[in-house]
């Protein structure tokens, strides 16, 4: 297991769209891995892969700490309602601002273990795999953040 680079926003890389994982194998989970360690020691609670610079559909995410997920070549199935979510991204270090999120979502995809999952996610939890859908799809949550403000130099 190793640390990744994050790649951080203005690299064309966070800006394509992914392509999906042919099969989950022991490269593909080495890779989940160093996103898990890499997402730790940045102290984030979620990590998309092209924010490591590499082009494929799969995030891992920690919104509670101890429960991590990883999914592979997700799909949102479902949205439900609305929330505002106050966000930050590892790849904008510095930065937070309101986003308009789903209040409830359905996702399914493949595990670290290439068994298909799917789940229902509310709250804080969908707001954190809706930000990493994004990632795979080339969005930041500044392209939809109506007021993106400074915190930290
Ligand atoms: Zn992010």
């Amino acid at each position: 297991m190793a640390l990744r680079n994050i790649v951080v926003e203005g690299d064309p890389i966070l800006r394509k769209v992914c392509r999906p994982v042919d099969k989950v194998d022991d490269r593909i989970r080495m890779i989940l891995d160093d996103m898990i360690d890499t997402m730790h020691d940045a102290m984030g609670v979620g990590l998309a892969a092209p924010q490591i610079g590499m082009m494929r559909r799969m995030f891992v995410a920690e919104p509670e700490e101890g429960e991590i997920y990883c999914f592979v070549n997700p799909e949102i199935v479902y949205v439900d309602g609305e929330q505002e979510c106050v966000e930050g991204c590892l790849s904008v270090p510095g930065y937070q601002g309101v986003v308009i999120r789903p209040e409830k979502i359905r996702i399914k995809g493949l595990d670290y273990n290439g068994e298909e999952q799917e789940y229902e996610f509310e709250g804080f939890h969908a707001n954190v795999m809706c930000h990493e859908f994004d990632h795979l799809e080339g969005v930041l949550y500044i392209d939809k953040a109506n007021n993106v403000v400074k915190i930290e130099e």
